[in-house]
């Protein structure tokens, strides 16, 4: 990589994990980015690869066979992953919402069935299924709903999620729903408070999965919309009481807003790290353009950039473990690192001139994934909006 990292110390362990994923993603998963990208197929082998490091069971309890990792191990492993690819690490990041929601809302046996698996192989491979068509910054203007049938003791969800990532691989949800009451007395349509998650597994009668979509970036990151026809589930699968859900699902987006802005500087720094081999190699003028000072002063704002965004990934980490309110620190390092991503790539093609435009070069497929980061798991706008509050002390 690209000069000294800036950074709050790691501990030897955290530095170690995050060596031995560098290295898995620079032999095993940077290699295999392209044509990943280019088939629009996600490579399941490098899933298994992710398995046999244990990375499956990031966030996943000891208890139940996970790493139990803490924020700036989950940090650092998504920063080195996306540096290999961010299609890779945004599939291991949903995933892990997935086990961070059993874990701490499931029932014991729940725990005891699908965690141990879903550390130790990868499979199923767990789906977050939160957004809908109509319903995006606002889930609570979600529609899919969940009606208890008494005579079975189960719930039947009904509606539409859309971008659901780990759609066609995905093994296992935790999905999102208005819980409807029998007697009309405050139904999904008078009431948002309803809303509580449901673990639902994806071999259900009813769980339909929709067309693959077709996208600008993270093509090898398999993203579908999921219908919900008459799926029933058993009572004890809601996860959380209605009311309680939207709550849980801002909190585990918190913890994965982390995560997904370490992505976005690890995605930077491969951006970086491509633009400064090629300044190094590229002559004009009978010279590197590496000796020209308007590159070099690219080169500097895209390496600060990259530092800063880092430094607010590690401090919300830092709040995260000592037990602060780390929304405000989350957002703020999810805006900048996103921001970061989507500028850093961006002057990364610019200095590779033509060659950066082609499917040549890495920093061609690093610039159309970037955009994501800005988008997903909250929009910048969201961020922002978040970060205000916290300026007003609202
Ligand atoms: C590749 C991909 C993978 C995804 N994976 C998942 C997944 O696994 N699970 C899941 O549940 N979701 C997933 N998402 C959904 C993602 O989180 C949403 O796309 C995102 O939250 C934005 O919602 P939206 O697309 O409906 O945009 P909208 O909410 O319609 O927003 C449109 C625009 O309006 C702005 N806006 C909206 N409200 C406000 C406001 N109050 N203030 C200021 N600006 C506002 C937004 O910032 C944006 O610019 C994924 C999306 C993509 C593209």
């Amino acid at each position: 990589m690209t000069g000294a990292r800036v950074g709050s110390a790691l501990t030897d362990e955290q530095a170690a994990i995050r060596d031995l994923v560098e290295e898995f993603a620079a032999e095993e998963v940077r290699p295999t980015a392209a044509a990943a990208d280019e088939t629009e197929t996600f490579p399941e082998d490098v899933w298994d690869g992710l398995a046999e490091l244990g990375l499956t069971g990031l966030t996943v309890p000891e208890e139940h066979g996970g790493f139990g990792a803490d924020e700036t191990t989950y940090a650092v492993v998504n920063e080195a992953l996306a540096h290999g690819s961010l299609a890779v690490a945004t599939a291991l990041s949903v995933h892990c919402l997935a086990t961070s929601c059993l874990a701490e809302f499931g029932t014991d046996e729940q725990r005891e069935t699908w965690l141990p698996e879903m550390a130790e192989t990868g499979r199923p491979v767990g789906m977050f299924c939160l957004s809908e068509p109509h319903a995006g910054s606002n889930p609570a203007e979600m529609s899919t709903t969940a009606t208890y049938d008494a005579d079975t003791d189960e719930y039947v969800l009904n509606g539409e999620k859309q971008w659901i990532t780990n759609g066609r691989r995905g093994g296992v949800a935790i999905v999102f729903a208005k819980v409807a009451r029998e007697d009309g007395d405050g139904g999904p349509d008078e009431t948002d408070d309803a809303i509580t998650q449901f673990l639902v597994p994806a071999d259900t009668d009813g769980f339909e999965v929709g067309k693959k979509e077709e996208k600008l970036g993270l093509r090898a990151s398999d993203t579908t919309g999921i219908t919900f026809d008459d799926c029933r589930v058993p009572a004890e699968n809601r996860l959380t009481e209605p009311g309680k859900g939207l709550s849980a699902a801002f909190r585990t987006l918190t913890e994965g807003r982390i995560g997904i802005a370490a992505q976005a500087v690890g995605v930077a720094q491969a951006a970086l790290d491509e633009a400064e081999s090629y300044a190094t190699e590229r002559e004009q003028f009978d010279r590197p353009i590496a000796d020209i000072q308007t590159i070099r002063h690219k080169v500097a704002e895209m390496s600060t950039d990259v530092s800063a965004a880092r430094l607010l990934v590690r401090e919300a980490c830092r709040q995260a473990e000592a037990g602060e309110d780390y929304r405000v620190a989350a957002s703020k390092a999810k805006y900048r690192a996103s921001e970061a991503a989507t500028s850093v790539t961006n002057e990364a093609v610019q200095i590779h001139g033509g060659y950066g435009y082609t499917t040549e070069f890495d920093v061609e497929r690093l610039y159309r994934d970037a955009k994501i980061t800005e988008i997903y798991e909250g929009t910048t706008e969201i961020q922002k909006t978040i970060i205000a509050r916290g300026v007003f002390g609202e």
